[in-house]
C-alpha cells in the first residue's frame, strides 16, 4: 500500500479508497457521519459511492461551502445533527471537502463529547498537501482565522488525486503555492521537478505525496511549532497580510495560493538583501512563481495597513515581525527579524517586476 505514517496514523496514497473499507471494516464503529459541503457533497460523494457501493450505513452532516461558514454556528449545527443522529462517543466521523471541511469537521469531532474518532479526505490540492497533516484543526471569528481550534489527530488520511479532477482551475493553482513552498523550503529536486510542470493538473499522485511528506517530516519533528514548524510558514508573513487586505477590499479577491506567491517572492527578496540567497535563486523563484501566478497590482499607499497586518502574524516574538527565509532552493531558516523598511522594500520590488 501506498502510504506514510504519521503521529499515530497513516496516510494512504489511494485512489480506489478500498483503505476506507479496510479501515472500517476493522474498527466497528457505533455510527459513520461523512460531513462535506455543498460542492463536495455533489462531486465527491458520488465518487466515494460509486468507488465503494457496499458502503451504505452512515448519515450525510452537509454544510454550506465558503470560509465565511467555518464557524461557531454551523460547528454548533454540527454538533446538533451529531446529537440528534444518536452519535455516541463510539461513532466515527469522515471529512470529506476541502479545508473548510476538515479543519471544522476536525474541530467538531474533536470536541463533541470530548472527543470523536475521525478520518480526512481531503478534496482540494490544497487541503491534500497542507490541511490534511499536522493536526491542526479550527475554526475563525470574524475575520480572525483559526482563532478558536485544538490540536487532534485523525485516524488516518486517505488522499484521492482523482478528487481533484472536478476542482476549478483556480483552486488547484491555490493549492500548487504550498507544493512549490515546500520545494523551496526543503527540497531543491522536488523543486526544480514541480516548477517543470506546464499547468499545476498535471500534478501527479507521486508529487503529492512528496509534498505531504515534507510537511509530515517537519510537524512530526515539531508538533506544536514551538520551532522548525515554523518554515511552513515562508511567504505566509507578507502573504497573509496580502490576502487579508484583498479579501476586504478587492472585488474579485486573492485566492490564498496568489497571495503566498506574491510573499514568496518579496520574501525571497528580503532573504537576498540580507545576505541568505543568492541574486540567481531569487531570480528562478520570481520567474517561476510568474509562470503560475499573474502579476498583482499591488498599491503603494497600503503597506502601512500591511505592516499593521503583519503585527498581528503569530510567529512575531516581542512583537517584532518573524519571518522564516529559505537560504537556498531547499532549505529555510526561521525567527529572521525583519524592519519595516526592508519589507516596504521588498514590495516595492514587487510591484516594480
Ligand atoms: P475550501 O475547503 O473552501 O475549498 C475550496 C472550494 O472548492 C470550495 O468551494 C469547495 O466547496 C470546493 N471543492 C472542494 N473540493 C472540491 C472538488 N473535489 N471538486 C469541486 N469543488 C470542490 O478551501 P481549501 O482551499 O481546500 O482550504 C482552505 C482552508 O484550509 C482554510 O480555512 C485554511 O485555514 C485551512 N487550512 C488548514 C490547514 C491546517 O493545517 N489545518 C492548513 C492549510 C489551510
Amino acid at each position: 500500500m501506498n502510504q506514510l505514517t504519521s503521529s499515530g496514523y497513516n496516510i494512504y496514497f489511494d485512489n480506489t479508497l478500498s483503505s476506507l473499507e479496510h479501515f472500517l471494516a476493522e474498527n466497528s464503529y457505533s455510527k459513520v457521519f461523512i460531513i462535506t459541503d455543498e460542492n463536495t457533497g455533489k462531486y465527491c460523494l458520488p465518487v466515494l459511492q460509486n468507488k465503494l457501493p457496499n458502503l451504505d450505513n452512515y448519515d450525510i452532516i452537509e454544510i454550506p461551502y465558503g470560509e465565511e461558514n467555518k464557524n461557531i454556528d454551523f460547528c454548533i449545527g454540527i454538533w446538533k445533527m451529531l446529537l440528534d443522529f444518536g452519535a455516541d462517543r463510539n461513532a466515527l466521523v469522515i471529512n470529506l471537502g476541502g479545508g473548510v471541511v476538515t479543519d471544522m469537521g476536525s474541530f467538531a469531532a474533536s470536541t463533541y463529547k470530548r472527543g470523536i474518532d475521525f478520518l480526512q479526505i481531503p478534496t482540494t490540492l490544497l487541503s491534500q498537501v497542507d490541511a490534511s497533516v499536522g493536526g491542526k484543526t479550527g475554526i475563525d471569528i470574524d475575520s480572525v482565522k483559526n482563532i478558536i481550534g485544538t490540536f487532534a489527530q485523525p485516524k488516518a488520511v486517505i488522499i484521492c488525486d482523482e478528487f481533484i479532477e472536478t476542482l476549478p482551475e483556480n483552486q488547484v493553482v491555490s493549492g500548487f503555492a504550498e507544493v512549490i513552498k515546500h520545494g523551496i523550503i526543503a527540497d531543491n529536486a522536488y523543486y526544480n521537478e514541480v516548477v517543470k510542470l506546464a499547468s499545476p493538473k498535471e500534478i501527479t499522485i507521486e508529487q503529492i505525496k512528496r509534498s505531504v511528506e515534507i510537511k509530515n517530516e517537519v510537524v512530526l519533528e515539531d508538533p506544536f511549532e514551538k520551532g522548525l514548524r515554523k518554515i511552513l510558514n515562508f511567504g505566509h508573513t507578507i502573504g497573509h497580510a496580502v490576502e487579508s487586505w484583498s479579501l476586504e477590499n478587492d472585488s474579485k479577491s486573492l485566492t490564498h495560493g496568489e497571495a503566498i506567491a506574491i510573499g514568496m517572492i518579496t520574501e525571497a527578496y528580503i532573504a537576498n538583501k540580507i545576505g541568505m540567497l543568492s541574486d540567481e535563486e531569487l531570480n528562478i523563484i520570481k520567474n517561476d512563481m510568474l509562470k503560475f501566478f499573474p502579476k498583482y497590482n499591488l498599491k503603494s499607499d497600503i503597506y502601512d495597513v500591511l505592516l499593521e497586518i503583519m503585527q498581528h502574524d503569530k510567529k512575531n516574538i516581542s512583537g517584532k515581525i518573524n519571518f522564516s527565509l529559505p537560504d537556498k532552493i531547499g532549505n529555510c531558516k526561521f525567527n529572521i527579524v525583519v524592519s519595516h523598511d526592508l519589507i516596504k522594500e521588498s514590495l516595492d520590488y514587487y510591484r516594480n517586476i
